[in-house]
């Protein structure tokens, strides 16, 4: 039976029950927490595979996203069960690929964002900071469906340090001015708990290549500033390929503080953001048997 669930909206509470039952049931799967989030929420992690080559995915910088955490969480148990059954999956000995390769999945980066956008205002958020979140949010409570950033209202995935300036500019033309439901910035990069522990556990792993997780478009953005490192381009063409995405050379606001722009131009290797589904976010849950097949053997090509 899955344990992974896949029939109720992915919140932070439900990713923790999976994550658990799933260490606990392949005892092979490591696992541990990168960081914590501004309520105090662990980022957790699994690693599949004990090999030299390192890949960190990362899914719901966003948290109308949170369908990137049931995809990456889906895909570690269905990894499990192939390695634990010496299966291959189309072309690849899924036990060769957990010899061969180090997965570090981070499958939720922003869970108060996450919760925020299905539960809306709950009473884990201190007083002060739902009023705050009700100024953010043009005075209204509702929510629901609606937010991006974390919950100062930083959107996490122009935090990093890669045309971080230029890219506070391009937000400021286009009238994002303070915190707010997205396209913030921050006073600074790594200004958030979320940002900072991904941006410290990457130094950490020194990884070989990465993958940011978001939805929606069916895209695939890859190089950044006119660069594309060496490999980079290959390994968007092979995710490309696989699941059936458009590949698109990132330009404008979509080139500008992101985690995959700072990994390329910090570590110059290579590094995609993954853009699944197709249509509104948060996409329906419809929509995941198709995401989920489209990203799952693609995934095998890194
Ligand atoms: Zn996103």
């Amino acid at each position: 039976m899955q344990i992974t669930t896949t029939n109720k909206n992915y919140t932070f509470g439900v990713l923790t029950e999976d994550f658990y039952t799933l260490c606990k049931h392949f005892s092979f799967l490591e696992h541990g927490v990168i960081g914590k989030s501004v309520l105090g929420k662990p980022l957790l992690f699994f690693r599949f595979g004990t090999g030299s080559k390192k890949v960190i995915l990362c899914g719901a910088h966003h948290g109308k996203e949170w369908i990137t955490s049931m995809l990456l969480t889906a895909a570690v148990e269905k990894l499990c069960r192939m390695h634990q059954g010496g299966e291959r999956f189309l072309e690849t000995d899924i036990s060769a690929f957990f010899q061969s390769h180090s997965l570090y999945i981070i499958p939720m980066l922003n869970p108060d964002g996450v919760n925020l956008c299905i539960q809306g205002l709950t009473d884990d958020i201190p007083v002060f900071l739902r009023s705050r979140l009700i100024g953010m949010n043009g005075g209204s409570r509702d929510f629901i469906g609606k937010w991006q950033s974390n919950i100062h209202g930083i959107d996490l995935n122009h935090n990093y340090n890669a045309l971080f300036e230029k890219g506070k500019a391009l937000g400021f033309a286009d009238g994002v001015y303070g915190p707010g439901a997205g396209r913030f910035s921050g006073e600074h990069p790594e200004s958030e708990p979320e940002s900072r522990a991904l941006a410290d556990f990457t130094r950490a792993i020194c990884p070989d290549s990465v993958i940011a997780y978001h939805a929606q478009g069916q895209e695939i953005f890859y190089g950044f500033n006119g660069f594309c490192p060496a490999g980079g381009e290959q390994m968007a063409k092979a995710y490309a390929e696989k699941s059936g995405y458009r590949l698109i050379t990132a330009s404008g606001l979509t080139d500008c503080s992101g985690y995959k722009d700072w990994v390329i131009d910090s570590f110059r290797i290579p590094a995609i953001t993954v853009e699944v589904g197709l249509g509104e976010n948060p996409l329906p849950l419809s929509q995941f048997p198709k995401i989920f097949s489209d990203n799952f053997s693609a995934i095998l090509t890194l």
